[in-house]
């Protein structure tokens, strides 16, 4: 269960179990293992549910049953408390995210809140996203954090999304009426059964914390994101992920749909341009799942827009290693090659981010480098010297 990018979506029973305040009974465990991911080079989006939560006990309400704008106005004023608990745990900055269906369904809007989340990660920071109550109406609301997460996930191309609850995972029967009811560890199709298993159905005039969970799994999944949920009240849990061993319910993500955005890159988009790499950045490229680099670029050849497409090829070998979209055209690229990323600014006047190639743009022909089959490469396109 390796994963590069990763949403982790945290409840409110985590994020506030007493219903009058953040706490840090859970959060502090899940933080420690966000900060762990990001050390590992693992990039980070969390999805924090907690907001009415949190502003419960300083809003006036009466009623158990609360209105929607009580908890509206619950949720404004809780959003404050949720972040400033999540952000005593961690050393860097956090930002903060609000948005609505409405958002993700603007193509605009939908390239602002991906380009703002990029350039966070980018720089270390951890973005937390919410749905932004204050301004939802039944038709702009996602209507729960689950659903969210999923199109976050999707937004932000996640490979994974993790559903943390005070749940274990999908059971056969409910647990807490059947003494024989068995974890599933590993979903590949999400059936009407497996809704029925959860204890709920498709109809969406159901109710129940583990429907949500389940459609997320079945947007996420569909769009290849694996989909794992799990116990966030339990701190062996985090070990196990750290592990890589899978403390809850895995849902598969649909394998057709990975296949099919490498293959529109792959085969589809026809390359502009050549970018010649040195050693270094080959072996990022091909064994550290990284993205390019100015600095790891040796040459430029052909004319290409930001954009295009182009080949990369190795400096050694002469073979085409892989395909990507730049973020900067070639006469950028001649400029800027073989230089750190903090020095793009100065040298073009501007910057369009410190990768040339971000990994999600980004398809490798070639999968590791075995020295003798790389020299070998029989098969491979030998590229002549044209720079
Ligand atoms: N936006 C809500 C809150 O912050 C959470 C909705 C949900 O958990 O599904 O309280």
């Amino acid at each position: 269960m390796d994963f590069n990018r990763a949403v982790i979506k945290v409840g409110s029973a985590l994020v506030a179990p007493t219903k009058a305040g953040c706490s840090g009974q859970y959060t502090l465990a899940i933080a420690q293992f966000i900060t762990k991911c990001q050390q590992q080079g693992k990039e980070i989006i969390l999805v924090s549910s907690g907001g009415v939560a949190a502003g419960r006990s300083v809003i006036h309400h009466g009623s158990p049953r609360l209105s929607v704008a009580i908890k509206k106005a619950m949720a404004s004023v809780g959003q404050m408390q949720m972040m400033a608990n999540w952000q005593r745990f961690f050393d860097t900055p956090c930002s903060q995210i609000l948005i609505t269906q409405d958002d993700l369904e603007d193509r605009e809007r939908f390239i602002s809140i991906k380009e703002t989340i990029q350039i966070q990660l980018e720089n270390g920071i951890l973005p937390i996203v919410n749905e932004n109550d204050t301004v939802t109406t039944e038709d702009l609301k996602v209507g729960d954090n689950d659903n969210l997460a999923a199109l976050v996930a999707q937004v932000c191309e996640a490979d994974s999304l993790f559903i943390l609850s005070d749940i274990d995972g999908v059971f056969t029967k409910d647990p807490n009426v059947h003494d024989d009811a068995v974890l599933l560890p590993k979903i590949d199709e999400i059936t009407d059964e497996i809704y029925a298993m959860a204890g709920t159905s498709r109809n969406h005039l159901a109710t129940g914390g583990m429907k949500t969970k389940i459609e997320a799994a079945e947007k996420a999944t569909e769009h290849g994101i694996n989909t794992y949920i799990v116990n966030g009240s339990k701190s062996e849990v985090f070990a196990s992920l750290i592990r890589k061993v899978n403390p809850g319910t895995k849902f598969s993500a649909d394998k057709n749909i990975i296949s099919a955005k490498k293959h529109w890159l792959k085969h589809t988009v026809k390359s502009q341009g050549r970018v010649t790499l040195d050693k270094g950045a080959v072996n990022a490229l091909l064994n550290q799942g990284a993205s390019l680099l100015p600095i790891g670029i040796k040459s430029v050849a052909r004319k290409f827009d930001v954009g295009d497409c182009v080949d990369l090829i190795d400096q050694q070998t002469k073979t085409i290693i892989a395909k990507g979209i730049t973020q900067y055209s070639h006469n950028e690229l001649r400029r800027i090659k073989g230089k750190h990323s903090n020095e793009i600014e100065s040298t073009l006047g501007h910057e369009e981010g410190a990768v040339v190639i971000h990994r999600d743009d980004m398809v490798i022909l070639e999968q590791s480098i075995a020295p003798k089959a790389a020299t070998k490469a029989p098969n491979k396109k030998i590229i002549k010297e044209e720079d």
